[in-house]
């Protein structure tokens, strides 16, 4: 028979896409060896991203509510996901047994005309031009042939199609592992990554009365392993750990997990992909693999039905990469001994600064992932990868606000200019932070404010543009680059050098590096010029600074009448006291005393700003021209 998409593996990632492109169209095969599905009932978190994605379906209306999954943690160190972005609907993580999950996503794909086959172990899989044929065995022996023109491997870490289609499976094996068990007949008090001086222990009492523990003596190093641990392993951990004896408990089910890190080298060869834990194995922590793999089956199905097929592993291969490293990241904390403790109390105080968690939270939520293509009429009221396929110039990305709105764009999809004049390093490390992510970018450099300024910067972006995209299109430029006078200057003392040098960068640069993008800015395109919260609050020391920030609302105001007609938005982001990673804001009085300006008693944080600048780059923002956005936190309401 013919399929035009075999997938193997009939996990939730499998049954993901197979549902996925029968919403497209496209005809899909499901084989799995299993010949029922899974009854274990292992709990499954759903992170905000991962709840985002099944919404979209309609599955989080088939599952019903499900239960909170309570705060989270990185490494065991607690971290509340909430923080993620408090406001989103899906904010923290939620429970879901795996079972339910896999039972929904299967009468999901089922309905939308997959065929799933049970029962079928895949043993050959050859490519003929521009097909492959795919041969399976029944459990009396049988075999039947496929012929498809994709295969896809959703079948586990141990995946034979990745064996049979020669993927490359690099990383690290084992090196620390957890022992797990549900024991029956316990009564032992639920404790969640307590450490204790010889290992780490956790212990949950399921609603049947079991209990799941689990255990890892620090130090020890996992042996060969063929299949779950023995029973009395598990009890001498515990013992070891705990000093507690569980041996009278009856265990209802056995299992390891560890350390390993592998991935695939590719996520494509020819016309078989992977996806999942196929592409990937990691300790799965905190539930990340299973939403890692949700989202490749989310982003493959729409590139399997466009021509984007090679985004596909550029795209979710440094989003798993970024995963894995996060998760050796928590696998040290959590399973190191007594010489991480430094580490982990120093990572404990950096989880109470809101930036940390903020950051933190996103990626484990996914909600710092790339971009996923946008071709289904739900994926567009994502907020994820609004700005796929654009180009952006951020003069003054090196550092500061200006590379938190350059790591934002990227993060939304945006190929990003990093613009700087003095500090190579600072815009090397922006742009290879976004590459780290995922993201496009490349530096450009070119001192603002000095005769040939504009025309040395745009050599740069056209030529930067042309290499990655073939043309030098832009669709959005943010003037952010900007002087100041930190300590301010009475009026009185204000020098015309001084005045000049502050108009030549702040004012005149901006205007020039519009006129020069006009003929590049694609229709729909915006203009974002940062101006300052100073524009609107007295501070006689920074007239002159003030002076050229008021320049550069009128730049807005004026050009956005100009620019209507061709869709483009001009608007100015006026931030107030924001954390630049300037030394003053190391010094803790200072900071205090700063952020009582805002309504929010606190300073603004680049990325704060940046959200603002993103949100205006979108087309969500397209009704909003010529104005004066307030991104000071209330410090102008007085
Ligand atoms: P920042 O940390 O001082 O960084 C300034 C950036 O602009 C750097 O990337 C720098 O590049 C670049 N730049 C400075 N002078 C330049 C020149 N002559 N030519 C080319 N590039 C130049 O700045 P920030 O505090 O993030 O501020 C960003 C924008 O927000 C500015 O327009 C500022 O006026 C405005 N703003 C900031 C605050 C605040 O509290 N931070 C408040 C209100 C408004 P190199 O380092 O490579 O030289």
């Amino acid at each position: 028979m013919t399929a035009t998409v075999v997938v193997v593996g009939a996990g939730p990632v499998g049954l993901l896409l197979a549902g996925d492109l029968r919403a497209r169209g496209v005809p899909t095969v499901v084989l799995e060896q299993r010949a029922e599905p899974m009854t274990e009932t292992r709990a499954s978190t759903l992170h905000t991203r991962t709840m985002d994605l099944l919404e979209e379906r309609g599955v989080l209306d088939r599952l019903g509510p499900l239960p909170d999954g309570g705060s989270g943690h990185f490494g065991g160190l607690r971290l509340d996901l909430a923080a993620a972005d408090p406001a989103h609907r899906h904010a923290g993580q939620w429970k879901c047994p795996q079972t339910r999950l896999e039972a929904v996503l299967q009468d999901r794909a089922l309905e939308l005309g997959a065929e799933v086959r049970r029962g079928r172990r895949l043993v050959a899989l050859r490519e003929r031009g521009t097909a492959v044929e795919v041969e399976a065995q029944a459990a009396d022996g049988r075999r039947e042939r496929l012929h498809c023109a994709y295969v896809v491997g959703c079948d586990g870490v141990d995946s034979t199609v990745r064996r049979l289609a020669g993927f490359d499976f690099a990383g690290s094996d084992a090196r620390r592992e957890l022992l797990r068990a549900d024991v029956a007949g316990l009564d032992i008090p639920d404790r969640r990554f307590e450490r204790h001086a010889r290992g780490l222990a956790t212990a949950h009492r399921w609603p049947d009365g079991s209990t799941r523990v689990m255990v890892h003596v620090f130090a020890t190093t996992p042996g060969p392993r063929d299949g779950p641990p023995r029973f009395d392993e598990v009890v001498a951990a515990w013992a070891e750990v705990t000093g507690e004896d569980i041996g009278h408990g009856e265990p209802l089910w056995l299992n390891t997990f560890d350390d390993t890190r592998r991935q695939a080298t590719g996520y494509r060869r020819g016309r078989v992909l992977l996806a999942g834990d196929a592409a990937h194995a990691q300790l799965p922590v905190g539930g990340q693999a299973l939403n890692l793999g949700l989202q490749d089956a989310t982003d493959l199905a729409v590139r399997l039905t466009s021509s984007g097929l090679d985004d596909y592993d550029r795209v979710r291969r440094p989003a798993g990469a970024r995963t894995l490293t996060d998760i050796q990241a928590q696998a040290y904390l959590l399973l190191g001994g007594p010489e991480v403790e430094p580490l982990r109390q120093l990572f404990a105080q950096l989880l109470e600064l809101a930036p940390v968690r903020r950051h933190l939270a996103r990626r484990v939520s996914g909600l710092a992932a790339p971009s996923t293509p946008t071709d289904a009429p739900k994926d567009r009221s994502s907020t994820m990868g609004r700005l796929t396929n654009r180009t952006a110039l951020v003069t003054g990305s090196s550092r500061g606000i200006g590379r938190a709105i350059a790591r934002r764009l990227a993060e939304e999809g945006a190929l990003v200019a990093v613009h700087y004049a003095t500090g190579e390093d600072a815009a090397r490390e922006t742009v290879e932070s976004i590459e780290r992510d995922g993201g496009r970018a490349f530096p450009v450099r070119a001192e603002l404010g000095v005769p040939g300024d504009v025309h040395e910067l745009f050599l740069g972006v056209e030529q930067g543009l042309k290499e990655r995209t073939g043309e030098a299109a832009l669709d959005i430029v943010v003037n952010n680059a900007g002087v100041t006078t930190p300590a301010g200057v009475p009026p009185e003392d204000v020098t015309p050098e001084e005045l000049d040098r502050l108009y030549a960068v702040n004012a005149k640069a901006p205007f020039f590096v519009v006129q020069r993008a006009l003929p590049l800015l694609r229709e729909g395109g915006r203009i974002i010029n940062i101006s300052s919260g100073l524009t609107r609050v007295a501070n006689p020391d920074q007239v002159a600074y003030a002076m050229t920030k008021g320049a550069v609302e009128q730049l807005s105001l004026h050009l956005a009448r100009h620019l209507a007609p061709r869709g483009i938005t001009v608007n100015s982001v006026a931030p107030g006291i924001t954390d630049n990673g300037g030394p003053l804001f190391d010094i803790p009085e200072a900071v205090e005393q700063m952020a009582q300006l805002s309504a929010f008693k606190r300073v603004g944080e680049a990325v704060d700003v940046a959200d603002v600048v993103t949100f205006l780059a979108t087309s969500e923002a397209r009704w909003i021209t010529g104005a004066f956005i307030d991104a000071s936190g209330g410090t102008l309401l007085g």
